[in-house]
């Protein structure tokens, strides 16, 4: 494991700390350092105090191979996500606010309505009803070849990437939408692009930033 990954990891933590997006001892973050090896978060640790000789090491099987403390309780929910999809490299959980809103009401927030949410978390996953940490791997297994993130009810974000910096885009782009999109209620509500500026803008997307 290179320290410079540790270091981003640690940083990761940080700034959703700073964010507000994983208050208290909430949330957890992993990069998958090898096709057998994750680094994870420890669990019980508030994400603000998480430093690089703070993280676990964790083979496929979730079975720790260094680290003091041990891995996050949803590191199964990780580890279904780099099992499912080897495009993936970083996965993050957390309780952003305004997901956190739309989490609580079951409900996935209006999508195809912001342009640049919808390059990024176009392909979010509503899940109901309440996924506990331990059937959460089961879901994600079930459609992690179809989508980038989930939504879970009553609960939080769950959100990957091809990197750390790619997710942390999702989180942060998925939770201004939820923001924005409960804010656009007040006056009407959320609009969808039209389909044909949707094909356009994925175009562009496609061209531009390749997945
Ligand atoms: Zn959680």
């Amino acid at each position: 494991m290179s320290g410079s990954t540790a270091s981003s990891i640690a940083q990761a933590c940080v700034r959703l700390s700073a964010l507000g997006m994983a208050s208290a001892n909430g949330g957890n973050v992993s990069v998958r350092a090898s096709k057998s090896r994750v680094l994870v978060t420890p669990t019980g640790m508030c994400l603000h105090e998480v430093t690089p000789g703070d993280l676990v090491t964790v083979n496929m099987s979730g079975r720790k191979l260094k680290g003091r403390g041990k891995p996050s309780i949803e590191t199964q929910s990780h580890l279904a996500f780099y099992e499912e999809r080897p495009d993936i490299r970083s996965v993050i959980h957390c309780h952003p606010p305004y997901a956190l809103a739309w989490a609580l009401a079951r409900k996935a927030p209006p999508m195809k309505c912001f342009c640049e949410g919808y390059f990024l978390v176009d392909d979010v996953k509503l899940v109901r009803p309440y996924q506990t940490p331990v059937t959460q791997p089961a879901v994600v297994r079930k459609h992690a070849a179809k989508v980038n993130g989930f939504l879970l009810s009553n609960h939080g974000l769950l959100m990957a990437g091809a990197e750390l910096r790619t997710a942390l885009l999702r989180v942060e782009t998925y939770e201004l939408l939820c923001q924005s999109a409960l804010q656009a209620e007040r006056i009407g509500g959320a609009q969808q692009i039209e389909p044909r500026q949707l094909a356009w803008l994925r175009r562009l997307h496609d061209e531009h930033f390749p997945r």
